[in-house]
């Protein structure tokens, strides 16, 4: 296990974790100055390859030249797609624009789609990669903290339909992940405490010293790059493992869904309107919310709950439905919104509660009225 050395002082400006899944099997590279060396990482599993770098304006403007110098010096061939930023491009229309430019750029099947930004890039060059020539190698050059914790490990890639997020995709796994902190200089505080939400989560799920670590200096992961560097590799590490173990999500990878059923309910409610609620956000309020209803419960202590709900208040992330602004909506519509989750399975309502902070679990047919009672009792 990378961690715990590394959180208790071995903290190294460089780690790897391999991500195990047999012929599919990836490297995820994660530190700094990573971006000026992408194309020497690049050539050494495509040498010669042509590139097709897919990214968004705002990546663009901030971190596309350093990289198209760097394959340009590792005698790399490279054209640039750039769609608008944000979840609106994943939709099939930006999506068959790229795969036309794709295929006119003439990147053939040993070639390399190489996604550079957040998950928003990551899942529609993603999705590209996994169907242009049914199937091409792919790059992810993830430059979110969420990306860098979350959407780069796991092979999951797709575009939204107006039925909902992310319901036409592929599992398609890259070939490589270069994850440099450097670039989440240049992220907003609100996108870096979004991410951050995710990484709490890896604690809590599965890891109460990564938790402990986390919550004995919040503030260090916020400003320094060696606690950047440990806690993207000990989260890749964390969702490696149980990707690793659980690819197409029968059982176990649905630990990773701690916080999302709460979370997914609040960002369709508030119509996927980023301004109100960014999906980290949800997850935040997600979390507090599962800990509290695993307290209801009669299964978790009430200063576990009470300590999360303090950690993520403490980084200035939300943890209350009424955090959100402008909201309106009662219980009821929560419950609705639930339902209409496409991991809710037949009708039965699938929670992850904590037994305490590490020790999630996967709750099977909850009952729909304890849920409502629980939530209305947080609308008060
Ligand atoms: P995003 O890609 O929209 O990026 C957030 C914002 O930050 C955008 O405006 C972007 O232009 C900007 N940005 C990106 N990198 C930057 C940088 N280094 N400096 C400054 N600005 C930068 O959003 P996200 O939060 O990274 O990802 C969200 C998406 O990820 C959602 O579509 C979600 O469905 C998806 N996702 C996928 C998986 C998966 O397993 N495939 C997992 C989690 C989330
Ligand atoms: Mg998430």
């Amino acid at each position: 296990h990378l961690y715990p050395a590394r959180a208790e002082g071995d903290a190294r400006r460089q780690e790897i974790v391999r991500v195990a899944l047999g012929g599919r099997s990836y490297d995820i590279i994660i530190g700094d100055g990573l971006l000026q060396r992408a194309g020497d990482y690049i050539a050494e599993i495509a040498p010669g390859a042509a590139c097709a770098i897919i990214t968004d304006e705002n990546v663009a403007r901030l971190h596309l030249p350093t990289v198209e110098q760097s394959l340009k010096d590792a005698g790399l061939r490279a054209t640039t797609i750039i769609v608008p930023p944000g979840e609106a491009s994943k939709s099939l229309s930006v999506y068959g624009r790229v795969c036309d430019d794709v295929l006119a750029a003439r990147i053939e099947r040993r070639d390399l789609i190489v996604a550079l930004g957040g998950g928003v890039v990551g899942d529609l060059a993603g999705f590209v990669a996994a169907s242009v020539r049914r199937g091409s190698r792919f790059v992810q050059i993830p430059t979110t903290l969420l990306s860098q914790v979350d959407s780069s490990v796991g092979g999951k890639t797709g575009i939204n339909s107006r039925h909902g997020k992310n319901l036409i995709g592929a599992f398609h796994q890259p070939a490589l992940v270069l994850a440099d902190v450097d670039s989440l200089r240049t992220l907003p505080l609100r996108e870096f405490r979004a991410g951050y939400a995710e990484v709490v989560k890896y604690g809590l799920i599965g890891d109460a010293r990564f938790f402990d670590w986390l919550d004995a200096d919040s503030d260090a992961v916020f400003h320094s790059q060696a606690e950047q560097i440990c806690a993207v590799a000990v989260s890749c590490e964390t969702k490696a493992t149980i990707v690793a173990r659980d690819e197409t999500e029968q059982g176990e990878r649905a630990l990773l869904n701690f916080g999302h059923t709460f979370g997914h309910a609040f960002e369709r409610l508030t119509g996927y309107d980023s301004a109100r609620l960014v999906h980290g956000e949800g997850v935040a309020i997600g979390m507090a919310c599962a800990a509290r209803f695993s307290v209801r419960r009669g299964l978790c202590a009430e200063a576990a709950a009470e300590r999360v709900e303090r950690h993520l208040k403490g980084v200035g992330l939300p943890t209350k439905i009424h955090d959100i602004p402008g909201w309106r909506d009662d219980a009821q519509a929560i419950l609705d919104a639930m339902y209409q989750d496409k991991k809710v399975e037949r009708g039965a309502l699938t929670f992850i509660l904590l037994r305490g902070i590490g020790q999630a679990f996967i709750a099977k047919s909850v009952d729909a009225n304890e849920v409502l009672g629980f939530l209305k009792d947080e609308l008060k």
